[in-house]
């Protein structure tokens, strides 16, 4: 492609993203594609001879852009909303155009500089101490094995070097409620820890992890001659986004000298919010923490944070350098790729970097209260509803709800729940998710993308009500 000839096909990408930015209301938001539709409308083989610019972006609007799912659609309210927020996309792709890999501080010194600084930024907009040293990874999933690999090696057993079996090692054991994330547990699995050694502990009547029953399942472990090394606690938990109670899980971790990494992949962000940052209190005392900018903090996927109290543990568990790698600054420098397992990094600072730039801590705050206000007005019209009931408290932008007609059982108003999501959702409106609260199936409705206004939400709560006076007379 020549310079003038990217110019023009750059010019008409800009107008595209534009043109569905400008309206993502014009695409239905949940693909109502079948599976295997989009695979089948596509050639099975490569071609022999390159193809027109042009004849590609056509594809992408035949059969590609029908089986989109539309996160960026202001009326995407379910799982954990995400934005892909203009200065963000361009940043993506200034990265894209420079391409850098950010392996070695030398391989790109601003990169690595960069997200030094950027990291720094966020720390401080999140009120967390200076004390803390943090880098990006590509998703929470990762953070959290990197924060329970470094946590391993803070064991002082050297599983890095000599490994899990075959040796005289007790079986290691980590701590969670049962509404965390199911990332530790693929932690576990991938660092050869094994599912069960998650320990899952009970919740109290807000989802909340319980400290006693914390302290016994560690005593009880412990008694048995096993290792406990690990609680992860949630700030934001994915179903309900409770919070457990961190200052009490940092006072076990102390009592037992165990490390305490906290997921707070989405309820992180709140932290930017001035008035509701005590909703984190206690996270300082945490050895690592992840909160993902790319959840709620309008950076474009994939952007986590992992925050580190001693960096140089994770370093220890994981650098491992050839003499391919090595570099004259030696180890006076920062290299990124001693951080986690993987070598190469994209230059994912520069989005993390543009937007909190752009928007500023007050336009970031301003956005997330807006979220927050929309979530809690949309609890209040469901409280409002003597047919409806909120499942869970919230203390962010997302509600856990259920229509609850008088005269049905749980297996009935489940199965009545699971049809007004399905009615919803094929409207092409709106997209919700759902959840199991106690064993209830639990509608869902998050609102995180930054496009979403009051009337979106408002939409929404009028398709619940049609869809459940629809659904009722089948009963
Ligand atoms: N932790 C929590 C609390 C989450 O809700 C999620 C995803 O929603 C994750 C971790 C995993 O996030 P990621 O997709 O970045 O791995």
């Amino acid at each position: 492609m020549s310079p003038e000839e990217f110019r023009q096909h750059g010019h008409r990408v800009i107008d595209w993203i534009a043109e569905y930015l400008t309206n993502p209301s014009a695409h239905p938001v949940l693909a109502r594609t079948r599976p295997g539709e989009v695979a089948a409308a596509l050639p099975s083989s490569p071609p022999t001879d390159g193809e027109e610019f042009d004849a590609i972006l056509q594809d992408l609007d035949d059969i590609l852009l029908p089986g989109i799912t539309h996160w960026n659609h202001p009326a995407f309210f379910a799982y954990f909303g995400i934005s892909g927020s203009m200065p963000g996309i361009l940043a993506e792709a200034i990265a894209a155009a420079l391409n850098v890999n950010a392996m070695l501080w030398r391989t790109s010194p601003a990169a690595t500089e960069l997200e030094e600084v950027a990291v720094d930024w966020l720390r401080q907009l999140l009120g967390l101490p200076n004390d803390f040293r943090g880098h990006i990874q590509d998703t929470a999933s990762t953070s959290t094995l990197v924060a329970l690999a470094s946590a391993r090696e803070a064991t002082g057993l050297d599983i890095r070097e000599r490994g899990l079996a075959g040796r005289d090692v007790p079986p290691l054991r980590v701590y969670c409620s049962e509404e965390a994330h199911s990332s530790v547990e693929k932690a576990a699995i991938t660092l050869g820890i094994g599912r069960e050694s998650v320990r899952k502990i009970r919740t109290d009547d807000e989802f909340r992890m319980i400290p006693r029953a914390l302290e016994e399942a560690i005593e009880i472990d412990r008694s048995a001659g096993d290792r406990p090394f690990c609680i992860v606690a949630t700030l934001g938990t994915t179903s309900t986004t409770s919070v457990d109670p961190l200052p009490q899980l940092a006072a076990v971790a102390r009592r037992f000298g165990l490390w305490l990494h906290v997921d707070a992949a989405y309820g992180g962000a709140a932290a930017v919010v001035p008035e509701i940052r005590d909703v984190t209190r206690g996270w300082e005392q945490a050895d690592s923490i992840v909160v993902n900018p790319h959840k709620w903090l309008f950076v474009p996927i994939d952007c986590s944070t992992l925050f580190l109290r001693d960096p140089e543990i994770t370093r220890r568990a994981f650098t491992l350098v050839p003499d391919y790698l090595q570099t004259p600054q030696g180890e006076s420098v920062t290299n990124l790729m001693d951080y986690g397992h993987a070598l190469g990094r994209r230059f994912r600072a520069l989005k993390l970097w543009t937007t909190l730039r752009y928007f500023g801590e007050s336009g970031l705050a301003a956005r997330l209260r807006e979220h927050i206000d929309l979530a809690r007005a949309f609890a209040a019209d469901v409280r409002r509803d003597p047919d409806w009931r909120v499942e869970a408290p919230v203390p962010f932008s997302t509600v856990c709800f259920r229509f609850t007609p008088p005269g049905l059982g749980d297996a009935d108003t489940d199965a009545l729940n699971e049809r007004i999501l399905e009615a919803v959702n094929a409207t092409g409106e709106v997209f919700l998710s759902h959840t199991r609260l106690n064993g209830r199936y639990t509608l869902r409705l998050a609102v995180g993308n930054i496009r979403t206004e009051a009337g979106h939400v408002r939409d929404a709560w009028r398709l619940l009500r049609d869809a459940a006076r629809n659904e009722q007379p089948r009963q």
